[in-house]
Order: C-alpha cells, then sequence, then structure tokens
C-alpha cells in the first residue's frame, strides 16, 4: 500500500504470494471437512493434504518422508528426536554450530537434561565452518551434528554435503536447518533431517514441515489423535498445507526467474551500499540477504529515523531482545561493530527502484550520524 514502508526484511519473513491466497481461500471458506474424516469431506480435505505434501517434497532429495508441523521450530524440535535411538546406541554428545538459529541451539541445549553433551561448535571470520576442524570434533561418541544450510543473519551457505560427509564417516545423523535455502538454493542429497517453513517462501504462517531420511527412527512428539503417522498429533489444516504446497511449488516454477531478479537485486543493492562493510563470506552466499555494517553507526538511532524502511538490526529474532547478534559474535565482530550492523533481506516482490529509495533513506540516516 501507498504509505507502506518498502519491504526489506525476508529473512524474516515474506509476504504471501498472491497465488498462495487464491489457493487457500476454497479450504477456509468452502472446504471445511476435518483430513481425517472417513466421509467425502474428509476425503476430500485428505486428498489435498497430499497433494501439497507432493508438491512441498518436490524441492526435497529423493527417500524421505515428510510431516507436516505447525513452525519450522516445531519440526527441528521434532527431529532431534532421532538423538534418543542413537544414545540407545551408546552415543551422547550433539554438535551444533555456534551460528546456528536459537531453533537449533537451544533445542540441542534441552537435551542436556537427556544426558546429552552438547558442543557449539566455532565457524572462521567469513562464517562458515572449518571442515578440518569439524573433522576433529565428530567422534564415535557424537549422534547428531546440526549445521544450516542458508544463515538467516549473514546469507553464508555451509559445506552441507561435505558437514553430512564428515557426520555419516563416524555413524553420526545430520540435521540441516534449510528453512533460509529452501525454495531457493538446491538441497543436498546427503542429509537426514531437514526443517522448512512455508512463511519464508511467499507462503502462510503457521506452518512447517520435517524431511525424515527413510530408516530414521522418530518418537512422537505430540500424542493424541495419531496424525502424521502417530509422531505429530493433532487435525492438519488443509488451508495451510494446500498453500505451503503451492507456494513450494511455485519456487519450482519460478527458480530461473527468482534467481535472476534476486542476482539483479543484491548487484544494485552491492553498489548502492559500497561505502558499507560486507558481513561474512562473500562468494558462498545466498544473494538476497545482505549484512552490512559501518563503523560508528548507532544502528537503532538509524532504525528509528529511517520509517520509510522496514529492515533488521542483526537477526529479528534476537533484535528486540536486547542481546546482540550471536552469529556476528561469532565471527569475531565487536560489540560496536555489532551494533552498526543491519540486515537487508531482498525478495520476489522487491523492484530496483526499493533498493535505491531504501538505500537513500539509509545512507542519508547514517551520514546524518556523522555530521
Ligand atoms: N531457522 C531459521 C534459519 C530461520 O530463519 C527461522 C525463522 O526465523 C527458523 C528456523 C524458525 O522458523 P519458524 O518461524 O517457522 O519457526
Amino acid at each position: 500500500m501507498a504509505n507502506d514502508p518498502i519491504y526489506l526484511d525476508n529473512q524474516a519473513t515474506t509476504p504471501l504470494a498472491p497465488e498462495v491466497f487464491d489457493t487457500m481461500v476454497p479450504w477456509l471458506r468452502d472446504n471445511f471437512g476435518n483430513p481425517h474424516s472417513a466421509h467425502l469431506l474428509g476425503r476430500k480435505a485428505a486428498a489435498a493434504v497430499e497433494v501439497a505434501r507432493d508438491q512441498v517434497s518436490g524441492l526435497l532429495p529423493d527417500g524421505g518422508k515428510l510431516f507436516f508441523a505447525g513452525s519450522a521450530t516445531e519440526a527441528i524440535n521434532l527431529g532431534f528426536g532421532a538423538v534418543h535411538a542413537q544414545k540407545a546406541a551408546g552415543r551422547n554428545k550433539i554438535i551444533v554450530l555456534d551460528s546456528e538459529h536459537a531453533a537449533v541451539r537451544d533445542t540441542a541445549s534441552s537435551f542436556a537434561e537427556h544426558g546429552f553433551t552438547i558442543e557449539r561448535h566455532p565457524v572462521g571470520p567469513d562464517g562458515l565452518v572449518s571442515l578440518e576442524q569439524l573433522s576433529d570434533a565428530i567422534d564415535d561418541k557424537t549422534a547428531l551434528v546440526a549445521a544450516m544450510l542458508v544463515n538467516n543473519e549473514i546469507g553464508v551457505i555451509q559445506p552441507v554435503e561435505a558437514i553430512a560427509g564428515l557426520a555419516h564417516d563416524k555413524g553420526a545423523l545430520m540435521l540441516c536447518d534449510v528453512v533460509q535455502g529452501y525454495g531457493r538454493v538446491i538441497i543436498p542429497d546427503s542429509i537426514d533431517l531437514a526443517a522448512i517453513s512455508a512463511h519464508k517462501i511467499y507462503g502462510p504462517k503457521g506452518i512447517g514441515a520435517l524431511w525424515v531420511r527413510e530408516g530414521i527412527d522418530l518418537p512422537p512428539m505430540i500424542h493424541g489423535g495419531g496424525q502424521e503417522k502417530g509422531i505429530r498429533s493433532g487435525t492438519l489444516s488443509p488451508a495451510l498445507c494446500a498453500g505451503f504446497g503451492r507456494a513450494a511449488a511455485l519456487c519450482l516454477e519460478r527458480s530461473d526467474d527468482d534467481a535472476a531478479h534476486i542476482q539483479a537485486l543484491a548487484d544494485k543493492a552491492r553498489s548502492c551500499f559500497a561505502n558499507w562493510i560486507f558481513n561474512g563470506a562473500m562468494d558462498q552466499r545466498y544473494l538476497g540477504n545482505l549484512n552490512i555494517r559501518r563503523d560508528g553507526v548507532d544502528v537503532a538511532r538509524l532504525m528509528s529515523d529511517v520509517r520509510g524502511v522496514a529492515f533488521s538490526a542483526g537477526s529479528a529474532c534476537a533484535s528486540g531482545s536486547g542481546r546482540p547478534s550471536h552469529v556476528l559474535a561469532a565471527l569475531g565482530l565487536e560489540s560496536a561493530q555489532i551494533k552498526s550492523s543491519i540486515r537487508l533481506g531482498f525478495g520476489r516482490y522487491n523492484s530496483l527502484e526499493d533498493i535505491e529509495i531504501a538505500s537513500q533513506y539509509i545512507n542519508e540516516a547514517a551520514e546524518a550520524q556523522f555530521a
């Protein structure tokens, strides 16, 4: 709408695609059947859920099962359940990268009370893990290694295929938070568990999913009516499932166009913010994320001055909490550098003009702080 800010926070969430909205409406308005009912209305809803499951699975490796959940956070919690079978085989160590999302870090930490040792593994100043160091850390007591594909704060892409290889060499499982990569970059084949979220791919909020390689044992996380093969009970929403499915199918149909568009936006942004310093690796990254800093700029003040642009200071999850970004800290940045960093996230519905106008607002407000 006319007076809305320019939206450059596509890592926090994405707008709902119009095609997704149109797909969801009949499931909200007309087709109200419970997908777990045996009658015709129920069977119609169940069929829509299964179409959606196929569409969402179409962007994931072959040889796995997909369980719908309420969010990626829930899916990650569900996926960590795989460590219980590993513990029975004498494995009690969980390794997570230091730059993981709180959904992975905090879920891992909660397993300390089940007798697991949790190791936070460092990343380098570019945000990437050293495979040599990681290889030394994984041993025959390791139950699971968690590493994300695309980082939500700085956009760097971890060498997930190689990380999974290191985990498998020692008999450990590999859980990958692919939330920011799904629908944008290819998901590596060798992972064992993957969590995704619809609202990061122009789909609705309130639905995520866990993909699990065939043969991996998961205990139920939510008990009740036995839905989702008894792993995650509760009535599914056909509207949310159908919306997720359509959003995934759109990502597939539009993958070349979306990638070319993001490349053009990123090129423009790099030239508009040439006097800022980039946080994280420049080459191994998803281009729709730009995390930059300008020494001496107070980002809290910048954000209150620049009302015409919706952007983020560090991660959307950490901002507002008063905590400095743990990801930027993991790169070795000092507190002042973290406080002068901003995250801009470009998406399908941004224009080159958005970047031009937003950069003018941001650069002018930053300059004003030095006047
Ligand atoms: N993992 C990453 C990398 C994310 O960016 C997010 C959302 O910010 C999540 C997990 C959690 O996703 P959800 O909002 O679906 O719980």
